[in-house]
């Protein structure tokens, strides 16, 4: 029996109990087990990728397969480990076949994804790939447009980054992964030492409240002069700003 929503739930291992042995959605009755967020309770840098894999189904945690390497690899290529931030997922139960997550499910699913996010609090989120991306970001524009630009959501930082799986299937994508967590990187260190105010802070949400019920709307939105490959470098290297413009809505 469900008393109260996932806002309820005060830390972590609370929010993974309420989720309980979940059937909310039909995922439920195909899956091995629910596979929860992993990593740093108070990580400044919280990972979101797309749903549990057949690895992360049978082990219980996210990305742990192939394309979980490759994202091992990515962070140690910038210092880290996963032991230094939070990996969750959009979904956590296994889609059959590896299926691409259905509306119904993101919806069921993502108020525990919002929870985990508001109980970690991190100064930046990355997410992998498509579907990550357009939900934190709230569109249906390809990631491909997308990555390499910082946007501001809620407050926070959001760097989509292509998904290392795709890197699998594409090895010219590699090389742009890597650049991408230099990026990454780059904007984590400019947030902590407070080098990047911009105009993007000030707050002009496109609704009182998003359409996950986040208010105080914001993001670096793409511009149309800056090409993606270079707007987080631009963003990172103007503490003035400049490169910072447009609002997007707030999911968290
Ligand atoms: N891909 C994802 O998006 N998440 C995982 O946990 C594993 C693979």
């Amino acid at each position: 029996m469900d008393l109260g929503g996932p806002g309820t739930c005060q830390d972590l291992v609370a929010l993974e109990g309420h989720i309980g042995d979940c059937h909310r959605c039909p995922l439920g009755d195909t899956r091995t087990q629910v596979v929860f967020g992993v990593g740093d309770a108070s990580a400044r840098l919280v990972f979101i990728g797309e749903a549990p894999g057949r690895n992360e189904d049978l082990t219980g945690e996210p990305f742990v397969g192939a394309a979980g390497k490759l994202l091992d690899e990515l962070l140690a290529s910038i210092g880290l480990d996963r032991t230094r931030v939070y990996i969750a997922n959009v979904l956590e139960c296994r889609p059959p076949g590896n299926r691409d997550p259905q509306p119904g499910e993101i919806a069921t699913c993502t108020p525990f994804l919002r929870r985990q996010i508001e109980l970690i609090d991190p100064v930046v989120i990355a997410t992998l790939g498509k579907f990550a991306t357009q939900y934190v970001l709230d569109t249906t524009a390809p990631i491909s447009a997308l990555r390499g630009r910082l946007y501001r959501v809620g407050g926070r930082r959001v760097v989509p980054i292509f998904h290392p799986a795709a890197a699998l299937y594409d090895g010219s994508k590699r090389d742009v992964l890597f650049d991408d967590f230099h990026r990454l990187a780059a904007v984590i260190a400019r947030a902590e030492a407070g080098q990047d105010a911009a105009p993007g802070d000030a707050p002009t949400p496109r609704a009182a409240a998003g359409p996950l019920g986040h208010t105080g709307a914001q993001a670096d939105a793409p511009r149309a002069d800056a090409p993606p490959s270079h707007a987080i470098d631009g963003v990172a290297a103007t503490a003035s700003g400049s490169d910072e413009a447009g609002e997007q809505p707030a999911l968290f």
